[in-house]
């Protein structure tokens, strides 16, 4: 499946994606995940990137398109892939559109994750991140803790609360997100490719999306 995942931080995307990849063999392309990878491998595009993320600024656009214009041109995208952060203005939008034509690829959907902004506060400040950037497993100190205190399940490395989830910078992401990011259901919806689906519960939006896409 080919698929753009919407919603606010803590909307779930990467839960949805991993069940979704579970199903067909499709790639999670998640450049949050990409972009933390690089500032902690210290590569050239994590020193630009770095900034921007730790006050819960978006990393400007020429930065992420050129990610994007290779990831997708990776071999493993060819079963199909689930875009989860990505695109995250209208100018990114565009530039997919222009991108997705380009490479003679077309989307199964843009699923919009509507969950109320109570859920994702109480979600975001619970939530704790493995640190190795090749893991990066989410685990939440309420509903998913690790089975050791502070330890990675799946790796063994330490579980951290991420730099970007402070109050004050998960305000601020959600404030950015409202601004610059909502404004694609509007985008996708004149695409004739949105499909809004508002449940907290990652089993029934990975439901509804399959009967949406028919699979
Ligand atoms: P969130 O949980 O806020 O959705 P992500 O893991 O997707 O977080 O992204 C973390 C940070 O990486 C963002 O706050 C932003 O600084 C940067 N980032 C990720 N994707 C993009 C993008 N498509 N455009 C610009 N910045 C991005
Ligand atoms: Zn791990």
């Amino acid at each position: 499946m080919r698929l753009i995942l919407l919603g606010a931080p803590g909307a779930g995307k990467g839960t949805v994606a991993k069940q979704l990849t579970a199903l067909d063999g499709s790639v999670q392309i998640s450049t949050g995940d990409i972009l933390r990878g690089a500032v902690q491998a210290g590569t050239e595009l994590g020193r630009k990137a770095q900034e921007y993320m730790k006050r819960g600024d978006l990393v400007p656009d020429e930065l992420i398109l050129g990610i994007m214009e290779k990831r997708l041109q990776e071999p493993d995208c060819a079963k199909g892939f689930l875009l989860d952060g990505f695109p995250r203005t209208i100018p990114q939008a565009e530039a997919l559109k222009g991108l997705l034509a380009k490479l003679g690829i077309r989307l199964d959907a843009a699923v919009n994750l509507d969950v109320p902004r109570d859920v994702i506060l109480d979600r975001l400040t619970t939530r704790r991140t493995c640190s190795n950037p090749k893991c990066q497993e989410i685990y939440n100190v309420k509903s998913k803790p690790p089975k050791k205190d502070g330890v990675c399940d799946k790796c063994g490395s330490p579980v951290v609360q991420r730099e970007d989830e402070t109050e004050e910078a998960i305000n601020k992401r959600l404030d950015t997100y409202n601004e610059k990011t909502a404004p694609l259901t509007g985008f996708y919806e004149r695409e004739g490719l949105l499909l809004n689906v508002s449940s907290t519960s990652s089993d029934e939006v990975v439901a509804a999306i399959r009967k949406h896409i028919g699979i």
